[in-house]
């Protein structure tokens, strides 16, 4: 079958058919979408509840109807999926949905989730939870998380490598110390750019000029190095 038609079709127990809330969309420019089930059974039924009034809007998952909108390329339906599912996506269920089969296959969810993510990698419990993860993968069970793991490693060098400092570069576009940053020891207290002595030296990662004997940059705070 076709991927989209088996989007389509209503699966078993499915409590929220995507199908049925895309035709009330089509129709009514309305949608309403339930709670991830990471954020517990209860609040989802609970939502339901609510939600069984016939000229509501039917509830459905909001990662189904990203996935389909996706397909479908409508985008802006696609985009307030996304916005309704990053509101959702919390440190304390993020874990989970970064392993998760939809992430797996959508990128653009996955890369928000792993920034949320590699963010509170110092947080014990979140540590915790993702080498929970990690071992169920390095069994087997879990291949389709590659990807995540993937992408969390690199965010997660990229990250340690910002926040250990900052190089300092010329201010002035054309002098070629602009292009090759240099290191703090090597500026020491002086203020003016080394090759040129035209122009101030500044933060390579915020562009803010140096313009006094500051150790770490002024604008972004971060060390010089
Ligand atoms: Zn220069
Ligand atoms: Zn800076």
């Amino acid at each position: 079958m076709c991927t989209l038609l088996s989007h389509l079709r209503p699966k078993r127990n499915d409590r929220f058919p995507s199908w049925r809330s895309l035709f009330f969309y089509r129709c009514t420019d309305e949608i309403s979408f339930a709670p991830l089930k990471s954020q517990g059974v209860d609040s989802r039924l609970n939502y339901i509840r609510e939600k069984a009034v016939a000229a509501a809007p039917p509830p459905c998952s909001p990662k189904s109807i990203y996935v389909l909108a996706n397909l479908l390329e409508i985008f802006s339906l696609r985009e307030e999926a996304f916005a309704n599912i990053k509101t959702k996506t919390t440190l304390d269920n993020v874990v989970g949905e970064v392993f998760s089969w939809v992430a797996a296959g959508q990128k653009q969810i996955m890369r928000m989730q792993c920034d949320l993510l590699v963010a509170d990698l110092k947080n014990p419990k979140t540590m915790a939870l993702v080498k929970k993860n990690l071992e169920h993968i390095s069994e087997g069970s879990s291949s389709h998380c590659a990807g995540a793991v993937d992408l969390m490693l690199q965010k997660a060098f990229e990250s340690k490598k910002q926040s250990k400092g900052v190089k300092l570069r010329c201010a002035y576009r054309h002098c070629w110390l602009r292009e090759n940053p240099v290191s703090y020891s090597s500026v020491g207290s002086r203020t003016l750019c080394l090759h040129c002595e035209d122009e101030y030296m500044e933060c390579v990662g915020c562009g803010r000029r140096r313009d006094g004997d500051y150790s770490s940059c002024q604008g972004c705070r971060k060390m010089f190095i």
